[in-house]
Order: C-alpha cells, then sequence, then structure tokens
C-alpha cells in the first residue's frame, strides 16, 4: 500500500503538508495514537455521562424519601417535553431540562433498525448505535466472523479496542472512524455540559517558518503536543522536543544580540 499522506492526519492535522505514513502502512504512528487516545475518550465521556445520568435518575425516584428535586420527580421517563427541532447548542453549561432528550438519546443501546431520515434530524443516533454500525461493518469486511458484535457501548469499545490496529492498517475508510469519534466527543461533551478545551496559543513566541508572532497553538486534545503554525500557508508542525528547544534558540538568539549591542557601545 502507498500513501502520500497518512490517511488519519487528513483528519486530524489538514493543514500540514508532505507528511508521510509509516512505511507499508497508510497511517503515522501519531494518528494511531491520537485515534486510540479518542476512542478512550469517547469510552470515558460515556461512562461519565451514564453515570451523572443514573444520580439524575436516582433523585427523580419517589420510592423512600423526598426526593433531591421535586419538579424532576414529577416528570416520568416516558412523559417528557417534545423534543425541539432546533439543533442543540454546543457546550451550552445548562441541562434544562430534568430529563434531557439529548442525553437519553446518546446513551441507549444499539438498535438494530436503521434510524429514519426524519429521526436523524431531531436526535442523536446513541453511542451505542454508531459504535455497533463501525464494528457489524468491521466484522463483515476485515473481521470475517460469524460471532455478532455486542450492542453496548463498553464491551463495544473493548471489541473494537482488540482490533483496532489491524482496522486501522486494512480499512482505507478509517479515517472517517477518526471524524466519527471527532464527532462523538463533541456530542458527549456537550451533553455533559463541558467546553470544548480551547487551543492554548504560545503568546509571543516566533514562528519558525513564516516569522509569524503568536500563531504556534498547542491543541489540548493532542496527545503528543505538537505546536502548529495557524498562519496561512505555514503550517509548520514541531513536536514538543523541538518547541522547547525553538524557544532556547529563540532566547539565545536575543542573548547574543543583546552581548553584540553591548559590545559596539
Ligand atoms: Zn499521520
Ligand atoms: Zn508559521
Amino acid at each position: 500500500m502507498s500513501h502520500t499522506t497518512c490517511v488519519l492526519c487528513q483528519v486530524y492535522r489538514p493543514k500540514v503538508e508532505g507528511h508521510y505514513p509509516d512505511r507499508d502502512r497508510q497511517t503515522c504512528d501519531y494518528g494511531r495514537r491520537r485515534l486510540e487516545r479518542d476512542r478512550m475518550d469517547v469510552l470515558s465521556m460515556y461512562r461519565r455521562l451514564a453515570e451523572q445520568e443514573e444520580e439524575l435518575v436516582g433523585t427523580r425516584s419517589t420510592d423512600q424519601g423526598l426526593p433531591k428535586d421535586p419538579i424532576a420527580a414529577l416528570m416520568p421517563m416516558a412523559n417528557t417535553p417534545g423534543r425541539s427541532k432546533k439543533p442543540s447548542v454546543s457546550g451550552s453549561k445548562e441541562r434544562q431540562l430534568p430529563i434531557n432528550v439529548e442525553v437519553v438519546d446518546l446513551l441507549r443501546d444499539a438498535s438494530w433498525r436503521e434510524p429514519s431520515a426524519h429521526e436523524d434530524q431531531i436526535g442523536h443516533l446513541s453511542v451505542a448505535t454508531v459504535l455497533y454500525g463501525w464494528a457489524n461493518y468491521w466484522r463483515l469486511s476485515i473481521d470475517r466472523t460469524v460471532t455478532p458484535v455486542p450492542l453496548r457501548v463498553p464491551e463495544l469499545m473493548k471489541w473494537i479496542g482488540y482490533r483496532l490496529t489491524r482496522f486501522v492498517d486494512e480499512d482505507p475508510e478509517i479515517w472517517r472512524f477518526a471524524e466519527v469519534l471527532i464527532g462523538l466527543k463533541g456530542q458527549l461533551r456537550s451533553a455533559l455540559g463541558e467546553q470544548a478545551p480551547k487551543p492554548e496559543v504560545m503568546w509571543g513566541v516566533r514562528c519558525r517558518r513564516c516569522d509569524a508572532v503568536s500563531t504556534l497553538v498547542l491543541d489540548l486534545d493532542d496527545p503528543d503536543r505538537y505546536r502548529e503554525c495557524t498562519s496561512p500557508g505555514c503550517g509548520v508542525l514541531m513536536t514538543d522536543d523541538e518547541y522547547k528547544a525553538w524557544l532556547v534558540e529563540i532566547v539565545e538568539t536575543l542573548r547574543a544580540e543583546r552581548l553584540a549591542a553591548g559590545g559596539r557601545r
């Protein structure tokens, strides 16, 4: 297999040119680690959301004593207000309803039935349904087993995790899965009421390639802490070590300039 660009970094780092996959593979080490990290992130966010929802359901229960939230307790799961057709505001901090339809959607086990276009527009496919779709596609196309794939998120993630290296090498569509995981992370984050971490700007630092200042940013989702230049057309990418070495170089240059200026006096 010969690829000029790593198929995963087409998704993760689209601005970087001349990025080659590892020999005889379609992806680079960085891309594979990032995919694995996103897989783990989706799983842990899903777990947190499920736990949070379990606690909420607990507070709605009227079984023993007074519920913590009397209004929420009066609203049974089945009797939620109609779903809003507006897209959910991502990153919104508040959960407007005691029972969050979006959260319930995301947490459902995989359903066998394809959702209709109408359903697709008003609700989210559950995380399990999305993962099930991928796992089943790999089962048929690469794994080639008759054993059905699991229906619940933790088991699905385990199933995928065991085989991911193979799928990454053998499935030319693996980049779509990378996009799907990014999308799921966004949905889960929004359901958890969390903000996406903003890229951190390396204020005052000059880019090694294009000389622009304060254009190098660190994506906090990046397991390798690369610094990428956001200047149009630059796209320089520095590893954490390269960036630190670059900082030292800047300081050394400044010091040398100062010494030279002092010498002329
Ligand atoms: Zn790559
Ligand atoms: Zn630059």
